[in-house]
């Protein structure tokens, strides 16, 4: 999506596949024949599009000068100790927690945080893996022998209070080399089994002193990394206050509506900043609903049909939980947009849309 967004701009994206070390062209995802080291001396710019980087990869291209944003940002988007840290030394409100190295500590975080936890690897997670639930006390001996065969002073746990939230939003903003900050509006997200399923864009009920709340957030985040490029903010709301769950160095799955629903989508955002260009517009053109295609086989397009319904399809070979491709619904209104998504719910195999029609219903 990124490529296909700097094509009209003149910018040309080669991936770098971390796992085969390979230069692919991410649209044709066909092989390009360079070396890694020919890549990094032609191209303009480096960044990312996950922040799990292996670190021998990653000082190599800061070693380049061309990676944004940096190596201090990227870090602390893969390790949730650091983010922790980070949200500690700026005051910035967040879930209580605890860092666990050995899982006899988990008694003492109980203690602390309660019976109900949510503990989490501090790396490599995403999408609700390498996150384990705790509801009850006496679960816990399970779970200690569970994590005991991990290792826990390499990849710590943090281990969270699960919160009883109102609901889930996110900020997605972006930031440019001189300091410029243009901001989408916060988006409300839907999560199924730890997984972001539907996000709607802009966000109903969002007052401007908690758009202020999120931005000044963001902004005491970006500036202190002194970040360039889009990073996303994932809140919990509880009353008028929000917690930052965590941070995404990168574009992210809760702003890939702004592919219909904004001025200027997220992808070109990123390539305008990393490639020192001005910010565009991020102003709204619609309400828009993003609605994740989670582990389920292609399907026939018939859907194409319902107005305002877009679909982005990835081309990646169907795995259970895996993200496919997603929609991007759009309307004049949100009643209009719950409309839209109980059409879409009358062609898409729904056991796969767990969300879709309860946050229709919501929004008519
Ligand atoms: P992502 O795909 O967003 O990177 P992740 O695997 O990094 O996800 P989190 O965002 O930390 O994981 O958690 C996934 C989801 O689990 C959250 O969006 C939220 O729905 C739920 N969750 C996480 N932490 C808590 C908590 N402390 N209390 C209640 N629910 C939580
Ligand atoms: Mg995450
Ligand atoms: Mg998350």
């Amino acid at each position: 999506m990124m490529a296909l967004s700097g094509y009209p701009l003149g910018i040309s994206v080669q991936a770098v596949d971390v796992v085969d070390n390979k230069i692919v062209d991410p649209v044709t995802k066909h092989i390009i024949n360079n070396s890694l080291d020919r890549v990094i001396e032609e191209v303009n710019a480096i960044t990312v599009e996950f922040e799990s980087i292996p670190e021998d990869l990653l000082e190599l291209v800061h070693g380049s000068g061309k990676l944004k944003p940096s190596v201090e940002a990227i870090l602390t988007g893969a390790d949730r100790v650091r983010e922790k840290k980070l949200l500690e030394k700026l005051e910035i409100a967040n879930c209580p927690f605890e860092i666990v190295t050995d899982v006899e500590e988990l008694d003492a975080a109980v203690d602390k945080l309660g019976e109900k936890l949510i503990i989490k690897a501090s790396r490599d997670g995403y999408d609700g893996y390498g996150q384990w639930r705790l509801q009850n006390q006496s679960d816990l001996p399970e779970l200690k022998l569970k994590l005991s065969k991990l290792n826990l002073h390499k990849v710590p746990l943090i281990v969270e209070k699960m919160l009883n939230f109102d609901r889930e939003l996110s900020l997605v903003a972006v930031r440019s080399s001189k300091g410029d900050i243009a901001y989408y509006p916060l988006a409300e997200n839907l999560h199924y089994q730890g997984q972001l399923h539907v996000s709607i864009a802009p966000a109903p009920k969002v007052d401007e002193a908690l758009s202020q709340q999120a931005q000044e957030i963001f902004n005491k985040l970006a500036e202190s990394l002194d970040y360039v490029g889009v990073l996303a903010v994932e809140f919990f709301q509880i009353g008028e206050q929000l917690l930052v769950n965590e941070i995404a160095p990168r574009v992210h799955n809760s702003g890939h509506w702004t592919m219909q629903g904004s001025d200027t989508c997220q992808f070109e955002n990123h390539l305008r900043a990393v490639r020192g260009l001005p910010l565009g517009s991020t102003k709204v053109t619609s309400p828009t609903a993003m609605i994740n295609i989670i582990g389920c086989k292609d399907f026939a397009r018939d859907m194409l049909s319902i107005p305002g319904c877009h679909l982005h399809w990835y081309g990646k070979t169907p795995r259970k939980k895996r993200k496919m491709g997603h929609f991007n619904l759009c309307a004049d209104n949100y009643a209009e947009l719950g409309n839209t998504m109980l059409a879409l719910a009358e062609y898409v195999p729904i056991e796969y849309f767990p969300m879709l029609k309860d946050e229709a219903a919501r929004l008519l």
